[in-house]
């Protein structure tokens, strides 16, 4: 385990507590100086202390809003001089950590495309030497690899920054799922063995995509030892030009904040809810495995139709039946339980081809 980062503490900003949960809040993107400086505004009523917003904005179709870039810079200095809010935003490149660096803001944020990308990790902690006066939040890579995020956050640390925090926003998977990032909580938890100290945030945003799911999602993290969450706020989200469906209002965010049962000082992990959490993760797993069994026996069932086959053909579930439980024993799987399970998900399969 690598040592430098189990000694990496806690993130201090100015109006926080120390153990008091971080609340990072604000657009996905600024948009304009009207909208940036509204939601700060808003967001600096109701107590927030740090304010983010995104100016490269890293966008998987071309065409999409890609952020107003360096000009926006100018937008964030006001926030901070108009309301003393901390400012944060995404940089993805040299480029955008030297004008970030110049411009004053406070707390850089690694979005999830970038980390997964040693090259550019390394392009930015070479552009951030002797930059020590910076905060970095790294968040996690896109894919469920806890090495790249260490990886990613070790760079950071080699280039002397030392206000250096990670920011858990959930990991692309393939297929339908309930959140738009699956959490996979294991990650950060196992990363908070490597960090124990150190400042880890979770994006409730990013991992949920909707606005119904921010208040959960949130509840969860901070009964399970997260130190804070960053949440996207736009003063009018149903209009925001990016990740319109995740963002909800200043009012809301109050409202929110103010239902979320608060842990003081750094909560001790509940090892029982940490244990939960796996089992809810391995049930969302599960269901989507099902559903995904479900429609590929939808498509065979259509095939054998096509092709005038015969829906059941005993000596293949048999064959399947044998292979299945063999697998099953290895893994240490209970015969009887598995012949139970296997036996309903065929029998709703074939209901499936029906
Ligand atoms: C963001 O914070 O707006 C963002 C782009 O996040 P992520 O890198 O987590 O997708
Ligand atoms: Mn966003």
């Amino acid at each position: 385990m690598d040592s430098s980062l189990q000694e990496i503490q806690p993130l201090l900003f100015d109006g926080i507590e120390m153990g008091a949960p971080v609340i990072i809040a604000g657009p996905c993107s600024a948009e304009s100086e009207q909208q940036t400086l509204d939601t700060a505004r808003a967001l600096s009523d109701i107590g927030v202390k740090v304010f983010r917003a995104g100016l490269w904005k890293p966008r998987t179709m071309p065409g999409s809003f890609e952020g107003v870039g360096d000009k926006g810079l100018s937008w964030l200095q006001s926030v901070k001089r108009e309301t003393g809010m901390a400012v944060a935003t995404e940089v993805a490149t040299i480029e955008h950590v030297r004008a970030a660096l110049e411009a004053g803001i406070d707390i850089l944020w690694v979005g999830a495309r970038t980390t997964a990308n040693p090259f550019a990790m390394q392009d930015i902690a070479d552009a951030l030497q002797g930059h020590d006066e910076v905060a970095v939040l790294v968040k996690n890579p896109v894919n469920p690899d806890l090495d790249l995020w260490l990886g990613a956050l070790q760079r950071i640390l080699g280039a002397g920054i030392t206000r250096l925090g990670a920011v858990h926003r959930g990991f692309s998977s393939a297929g339908a799922h309930l959140y738009r990032n699956d959490p996979q909580w294991h990650i950060p938890f196992e990363l908070r063995r490597h960090a124990p100290t150190m400042t880890i945030l979770c994006d409730p945003s990013h991992i949920g995509g909707k606005r119904r799911y921010v208040e959960p999602l949130s509840q969860i993290a901070l009964d399970t030892g997260f130190d804070g969450l960053m949440i996207e706020c736009h003063c009018n989200p149903d209009h925001a030009l990016s990740d319109s469906a995740q963002q909800i209002t200043p009012q809301d965010l109050s409202a929110l904040l103010g239902r979320l049962v608060m842990r003081s000082g750094r909560p001790v992990e509940d090892e029982l809810s940490l244990l939960r959490q796996q089992i809810d993760d391995c049930d969302h797993e599960l269901l989507a495995v099902l559903a995904r069994r479900m429609r590929v026996a939808r498509e065979i069932g259509l095939f054998k139709k096509a092709h005038n086959l015969r829906i059941l053909q005993p000596q293949r579930y048999q064959e399947v039946i044998k292979a299945r439980l063999e697998e099953a024993e290895s893994l240490g799987l209970s015969n009887d339980f598995i012949q139970r399970v296997l036996e309903a998900i065929h029998e709703e399969s074939v209901n499936q081809q029906l």
